[in-house]
């Protein structure tokens, strides 16, 4: 069921699996990686759920119950509403020379069982981005730390972390462009604006803040200085 009273402004998925085990498995991950979720246990009920309350995406197991997930996939492309629907296809091993067909099928891209939760992730993450709109103001995460961009709240590990507005944006900047080395110049200028004069040693002040923020007593450092280079976002602090 999908829960009436959830967040909006997350993004909502479709789960369409015949396995329970392996649904309850992605619920799970899936809410805590800051999506709504919603299921269908076969083909037909995921097209009734799609026309009742249309996906932002949709993961689709290619053996399924009534409607096979090719089925399933011909008719959200068939219909003018979900056309441009992202569909991940789900496929065991075995079929999976068959998912060259599900993509030809309009499926955007596929995922072979079993699979690794990053992976289905990064393939999400890529294909709603690609869509637009939802991960516009959607959610960013690195490491334990995950920013809801639509209501500004920033959790590590599940607790919430409190951040003035320039450290958000900083922390915003960085989990764009995880581990890369920015200097304070080009902080400056993307997290600041390049008319706006600050001093560079100010960077240094809210990069402080934002450690204090986000770094618990046992957590590591998640902000990685580089001497005479900059800074990162990295769990690596060599
Ligand atoms: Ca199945």
């Amino acid at each position: 069921m999908l829960d009436v009273t959830a967040d909006l402004t997350k993004p909502l998925v479709l789960v369409v699996e015949d396995e329970p085990a392996l649904a309850t498995m992605l619920r799970y991950n899936l809410e805590k990686q800051g999506f709504r979720v919603d299921e269908a246990a076969d083909g037909q009920e995921a097209l009734t759920r799609i026309s009742e309350s249309t996906p932002d995406i949709v993961l689709l197991d290619w053996m399924l119950p009534v409607l096979s997930g090719i089925e399933v996939c011909r008719q959200i492309r068939r219909r003018p509403a979900t056309r441009e629907l992202p569909v991940i296809m789900v496929t065991a091993r075995a079929e999976d020379s068959d998912a060259v067909r599900g993509l030809n099928t309009g499926a955007d891209d596929y995922i072979t069982k079993p699979f690794k939760l990053d992976n289905l992730l990064a393939r999400m993450r890529a294909l709603l981005r690609r869509s637009g709109g939802v991960t516009e103001k959607g959610t960013l995460n690195f490491h334990d730390v995950s920013m809801d961009l639509a209501t500004h709240r920033v959790q590590r590990n599940g607790r919430s972390v409190h951040l003035g507005p320039t450290e958000f944006r900083l922390l915003e900047f960085f989990m764009n462009h995880p581990r890369r080395v920015f200097s304070r110049e080009e902080l400056l200028n993307s997290v600041w604006g390049a008319d706006i004069h600050v001093e560079p040693r100010t960077v240094d002040v809210h990069i402080r803040r934002l450690r204090k923020a986000i770094n618990g007593d046992d957590e590591l450092d998640l902000v990685r200085t580089v001497r005479a280079a900059g800074y990162a976002l990295d769990t690596d602090p060599i």
